[in-house]
């Protein structure tokens, strides 16, 4: 086929410029400073006390960052029948797309723009400087009191993060708990790991609002009771995303959006307009890379191969890089008994898992959900050291649509975090 793809910024989108690759990076250093911290845990003795050279850690991720950023276009400019432009796209009607002067006609038509940080109407917030996503990734210097807006899940991994270098920090969230889409248990030990690190978590802050005080930022965080303000010398907003749709002359096309500016599609990422598909972000079906990843499998596997995948055919699944992690498969806790279904659990502390005592890194707990009657695996939380890939586990049993007894029966490696995932099901008792 003959293919144009536009790209109005820079190549690889948010998860190789602002996103995955660059956090990732950054908490591989914030993680190396921690451990250096806690070298006497392990009798090893590092002379002197531990410092962190922000710029350093800034040449460090920008250098991974350009690699892939530049890997993807060498790879798009060199793959035949693959026109790429540079330019902001926008729809001049259903099967036009201008660029700039250019415009470009074809009965097949891709929207994959993902999304941005969004800069919600908070009171005052016009007067203070702030930085998002997107402008973190040029601070090389260690801001004195970072503030963070927003306590899920970019928010937390920035907490975690900029406390390791050195900052103090504090996370501001409205909510009555971190991550609430998660289990309360999880949320409730996300926030002791956090808190015993020395990060401050204000919950429930109703009245958010914003003040300058000379160099610094004054945000309001409590309407009545207890200490009103936190004043910082930074401010991070990590409260919600929107989709890049507001800006693409969709209306000129007649592709329908939903009230949050999400393109509407069915099962296999068609849009109303026939031809016309919606892939990752923009689509509201994912918020990840590796659902943008899945989805461009979808499409690909219908249009190509005559391979009818679906949506809906995916588990859920992702993870939470805080230190130790948590990965997640399926349902919650909270969706199973909302379900109705009888169902089992099992439950562990990570302190009862000898490769996590071996590592002298036991915070956290994994837990398993089962369904009583199918004996199918319905869900796993697990936060803990490796559990990011832990997860995978269960999650490959789950796509298998296995009972959990075939991974009770599995030997796995002494000692390995997994190992006790087996020990786990043996455990299985009625949910409550
Ligand atoms: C701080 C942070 C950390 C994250 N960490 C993770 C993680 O660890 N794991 C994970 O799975 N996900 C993570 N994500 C989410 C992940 O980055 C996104 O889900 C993923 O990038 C979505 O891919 P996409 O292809 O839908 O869109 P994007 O990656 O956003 O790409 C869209 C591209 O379209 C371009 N574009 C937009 N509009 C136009 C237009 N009109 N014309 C031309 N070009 C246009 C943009 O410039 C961009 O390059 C993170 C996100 C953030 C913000």
């Amino acid at each position: 086929m003959k293919v144009a793809i536009i790209e109005r910024k820079r190549f690889g989108g948010t998860c190789v410029n602002n996103g995955c690759i660059p956090t990732k990076t950054l908490i591989a250093s914030a993680r190396t400073a921690h451990v250096a911290r806690r070298a006497g845990d392990y009798g090893v003795t590092i002379p002197g006390p531990i410092a962190v050279d922000m710029e350093k850690v800034k040449a460090r991720k920008d250098a991974l960052v350009r690699q892939s950023s530049e890997g993807v276009k060498k790879w798009l400019k060199t793959t035949q029948n693959l026109t790429v432009i540079e330019g902001h796209a926008r729809f001049a009607e259903a099967y036009q797309v201008r660029v700039g002067d250019e415009l470009l006609e074809a009965d097949k038509i891709f929207i994959n723009v993902g999304g941005r940080a969004s800069i919600p109407p908070l009171r005052g917030i016009d007067q203070v400087a702030y930085l998002d996503n997107s402008t973190m990734m040029n601070v090389d210097f260690l801001p004195e009191h970072l503030i963070i807006i927003g306590g899920s899940y970019v928010g937390v991994e920035f907490a975690q993060m900029y406390r390791r270098f050195g900052s103090e920090v504090t996370v501001v969230e409205r909510g009555s708990q971190l991550c609430k889409r998660e289990d309360e248990d999880v949320s409730e030990n996300v926030k002791t790991i956090l808190e015993g690190e020395g990060i401050r978590i204000r919950l429930g802050a109703e009245c958010i609002g914003f003040e300058k005080r000379d160099e610094k930022v004054s945000v309001q965080v409590e309407c009545n009771s207890g200490d009103k303000y936190v004043i910082g010398s930074h401010t991070l907003l990590a409260v919600s995303r929107v989709p890049n749709t507001d800006d693409l002359g969709l209306e000129h096309a007649g592709i329908e959006v939903d009230k949050h500016g999400y393109i509407q599609v069915d099962d296999q990422l068609r849009s109303n307009v026939p031809g016309i598909y919606a892939l990752g972000d923009c689509n509201g079906r994912g918020a990840f890379t590796h659902t943008a990843y899945n989805d461009y499998e979808i499409v690909a596997a219908n249009l190509l191969d005559g391979d009818h995948r679906r949506v809906s055919d995916r588990i859920t699944a992702y993870a939470l890089y805080i230190d130790p992690p948590l990965g997640r498969a399926g349902m919650t806790e909270a969706e199973v008994r909302k379900s109705g279904r009888k169902a089992l659990i099992a439950k562990r502390l990570m302190t009862q898992v000898g490769r996590a005592r071996e590592k002298g890194e036991t915070d956290g707990f994994m837990k398993i959900l089962v369904d009583a009657d199918t004996k199918k695996i319905l869900g796993a939380s697990l936060l803990g050291i490796e559990c990011d890939e832990v997860i995978h586990s269960l999650l490959d049993v789950m796509y298998a649509n296995a009972p959990y007894t075939v991974i009770q029966r599995a030997m796995h490696i002494h000692p390995t975090v997994t190992e006790l995932i087996p020990t786990m099901l043996e455990e299985l008792k009625p949910l409550e």
